[in-house]
């Protein structure tokens, strides 16, 4: 993560976001009424709304649209050996140091970054660079390895026979059903298993807000494919990854792909390239393309002792796929999506409390936005009448009925958590069985006939 500020970090953006997230629903911090747990977060009333329609959305691109990816949940606790022969239980750690005096501890790599060097880590430059502790001044331990991954025990005996781990990425849930979804699907290579599901890091320095936390959700397709085909597939799903994000509206400015060094690729890769986004807090990782060979199947074969390679009818070829791997974790799109639609405007709803402060809109993607439509009478004796429309909507769409307070204000607080359209049941729509429709971003009102505001709504929002 380089530390270059970003066009949006001018002010304290993170903190409102942050504010808002809370506020309004999206994001609490976990069991706050204990004191709160270290960067465990829990999703509200809309912050949930937001994650799934991410999640779809995510499906929809990476499996619906395609004939050659398919879908799996595979469990979080898997057998042991699997993450023996993944690399994870020899290799799946961070480098970490202690201060001596505060005791505060420290991922290594990124205080080297801190002073401004390269983020692929080695001991020896470590040393050389006498870094000290970045909060007292105080003499740093020696680096060590610290495994981030998780364990618990399974059954009634608390040994390490019972040992298990809860998984740090979904992608060897994937590998091992390799041959069952081969089998099940009747698909053939090149072809794609994707599966979005909880992972678990026991990150040393998580933060950033929802940025790095120690429970996480990763969207992640792994791509089977010829070994003869691998550049031109990793092209492929790097510029497809980027599109994304792009066509959900983050803007093309704060977002880019990095390629990666050969020092700084993971234990499993040949090649990686993120799709980065410029946060306030700096440039770092969305998600991860990654041309992890045939590095996972050939270890499951050696571990497991069970045959995986492909065997391809018509060219007669016999090999292990190698594999092309999207990685993205939800959490941190939801943060981008938070970011970039994040917008403070002169005031404009008609609210006498904003009068004189900057109101907000979050202008999230109509199709990511947690609620589609509020329906909100302007008086309270048109409630009846426009809470049937609410009814009638709600079968279709995520909606809300907001009936308490001045129009301004309830158009302001539905600004605020991004509703792409507020519908406004006034007095005269009593006779022309018409209601007004605002527009988020346009602030256009358009006089819409009630019996044709469901096919109105789904062309808009694009369904
Ligand atoms: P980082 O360098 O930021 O630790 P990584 O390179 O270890 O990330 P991957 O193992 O490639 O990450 O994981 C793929 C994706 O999963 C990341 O791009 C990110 O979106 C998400 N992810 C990984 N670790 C976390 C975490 N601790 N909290 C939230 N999301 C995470």
């Amino acid at each position: 993560m380089s530390k270059k500020p970003s066009p949006k970090s001018e002010n304290d953006l993170m903190e409102k976001i942050v504010s808002l997230a809370k506020r309004r629903g999206f994001v609490f911090p976990s069991s706050e009424i204990y004191g709160g747990i270290n960067s465990i977060y829990d999703f509200g009333p809309l912050g949930v709304e937001l994650k799934n329609n991410i999640k779809r959305e995510w499906w929809k691109t990476m499996v619906q649209l395609r004939a050659d990816v398919v879908g799996l949940d595979s469990g979080i606790l898997m057998h042991p050996k699997i993450w023996e022969a993944s690399g994870h239980v020899a290799g799946f750690s961070d480098p970490l140091v202690d201060c001596k005096s505060c005791k505060k501890r420290f991922r290594a790599d990124h205080l080297l970054e801190g002073k401004g060097m390269k983020p692929d880590f080695r001991p020896q430059d470590f040393k050389k660079a006498k870094v000290r502790c970045p909060e007292c001044d105080g003499e740093l331990t020696e680096v060590r390895d610290f495994n981030l991954m998780f364990k618990t025990f399974m059954g009634a005996l608390e040994n390490e026979a019972s040992e298990i781990y809860l998984r740090p990425e979904t992608a060897q849930g994937i590998y091992v059903n390799f041959q069952n979804v081969l089998n099940a699907s009747r698909q053939s290579v090149p072809f794609g298993i994707a599966q979005i599901g909880k992972a678990f890091r026991n990150e040393i320095t998580p933060g950033n807000f929802i940025f790095r936390t120690r429970e996480f959700e990763q969207m992640e397709m792994q791509f089977f494919v010829n070994p003869k085909e691998v550049d031109k597939w990793f092209d492929y799903w790097q510029k497809e990854r980027l599109n994304w994000y792009r066509s959900l509206g983050l803007n093309k400015e704060n977002l880019k792909s990095r390629e990666h060094q050969s020092r700084e690729l993971a234990h499993y890769a040949k090649k990686a390239a993120d799709v980065e986004y410029a946060f306030p807090f700096g440039q770092s990782e969305l998600e991860g393309v990654h041309n992890r060979g045939d590095f996972d199947l050939s270890r499951h074969q050696k571990y497991s002792g069970k045959d995986l390679t492909y065997f391809n009818a018509e060219t007669k070829e016999k090999f292990i796929p190698y594999v092309i791997e999207t990685s993205g974790g939800v959490e941190r799109s939801l943060l981008a999506f938070l970011v970039d639609a994040y917008t403070e405007v002169d005031p404009r709803s008609g609210d006498e409390e904003s009068k004189h402060e900057k109101e907000v809109i979050l202008k999230l993607d109509k199709r990511l936005a947690p609620i589609k439509a509020a329906i909100l009478p302007l008086s309270k004796k048109l409630e009846k009448e426009a809470r049937q429309i609410y009814l009638d909507l709600q079968a279709s769409f995520m909606c809300q009925f907001d009936a308490s307070g001045a129009i301004g204000r309830r158009y302001r607080r539905q600004d605020e958590i991004g509703t792409p359209f507020c519908l406004t049941f006034d007095f005269e729509s009593l006779n022309d069985k018409k209601i007004t429709v605002r527009d988020r971003d346009t602030m256009k009102q358009e006089r819409v006939a009630i019996g044709e505001l469901k096919d109105y709504l789904r062309e808009q929002l694009g369904q």
